[in-house]
């Protein structure tokens, strides 16, 4: 708990925090940049449950860096709670927005290539989301350049927004080329009937922070939608640190997941999207079938 008061706990503030800053900073970086499979995940711990009582002294060091999407920690907030968060709160290319499909710029994009395999799967509760980790479960090539799927994750509602209307959940998966270059491809689910190939997933959600569960085989291919238009808009991280030149893809026909399956995910996390961000005269385009 990071609570600025005036005077003598001030100064254990600012001692703790220091102490604390630069394996934040580390932490978000690599995050950022050197383990997309965690892209989602902060060293943070828990949000609790319960209301907080305010904690002078060295329960300052662990609140570093921890934030939430409501509250005090919430969206707003994010810059404030860790030095390696400034962008969250200046950044002018920031994600997730609002799509305008009558706005977007038709023509010019060539398909995604998908290269998607099954392979083993690990099922991670990170304390922000349901994360799915892939070691060996293919590609995507994004205007020409080859990108390994890494993980992708869940929120709810979706965070992206397409001429101004959410679903209720959106799967981001996160890509990686080379060291540095992230792109993430959102694919949007609405209520229906019950998604088979997410079944094996949210019959195991890990209930708990911190815990996982492994799944033999998993074909990321199987949750994508048949359509292949996209949007495409250079963005951000939707977590902290909000790390911007991401390539985002959104697909803009959602996927089905039921009511049950929705709920399952709902009782560990019952809103975890940021909200749309200022567009600030980004381009955004959109690829559709010939
Ligand atoms: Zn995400």
């Amino acid at each position: 708990m990071i609570r600025l008061r005036p005077g003598a706990l001030l100064a254990a503030r600012f001692t703790a925090r220091s102490a604390a800053r630069s394996a934040a900073l580390a932490a978000a970086l690599v995050a950022a940049f050197a383990a997309p499979a965690s892209l989602a995940d902060s060293k943070a711990p828990a949000a609790p449950t319960e209301p907080r009582p305010p904690s002078p002294g060295a329960s300052h060091e662990t609140r570093v860096g921890h934030w939430e999407y409501e509250g005090e920690f919430g969206p707003t907030k994010w810059n404030e709670v860790d030095p390696a968060f400034k962008g969250c709160a200046l950044g002018k290319r920031q994600s997730p927005i609002n799509i305008e499909t009558r706005d977007a710029e038709k023509g010019g994009l060539k398909p995604i290539q998908f290269s998607y395999n099954a392979g083993p799967a690990e099922i991670t509760n990170n304390g922000h989301t349901i994360q799915i980790n892939l070691p060996s479960s293919g590609t995507a090539r994004f205007d020409g350049l080859e990108y390994r799927l890494v993980q992708f994750h869940f929120h709810t509602p979706s965070e992206e927004k397409i001429d101004s209307m959410a679903q209720h959940m959106v799967a981001h998966l996160v890509h990686r080329a080379g060291d540095t270059k992230l792109a993430v491809v959102a694919v949007m689910f609405k209520l229906g009937k019950e998604n088979k190939a997410l079944k094996p997933i949210f019959d195991s959600l890990p209930q708990r922070e911190g815990q996982t569960a492994k799944l033999n085989e998993f074909n990321p291919a199987d949750i994508l939608p048949g359509d292949p238009t996209y949007f495409a808009y250079t963005g951000s991280l939707t977590t902290p640190p909000c790390t911007e030149d991401v390539k985002w893809h959104v697909m803009q026909t959602p996927m089905v997941i039921s009511y049950a399956q929705l709920s399952a995910f709902k009782k560990l996390y019952k809103m975890n999207a940021r909200p749309v961000q200022p567009l600030n005269g980004r381009r955004v385009q959109m690829y559709l079938q010939q």
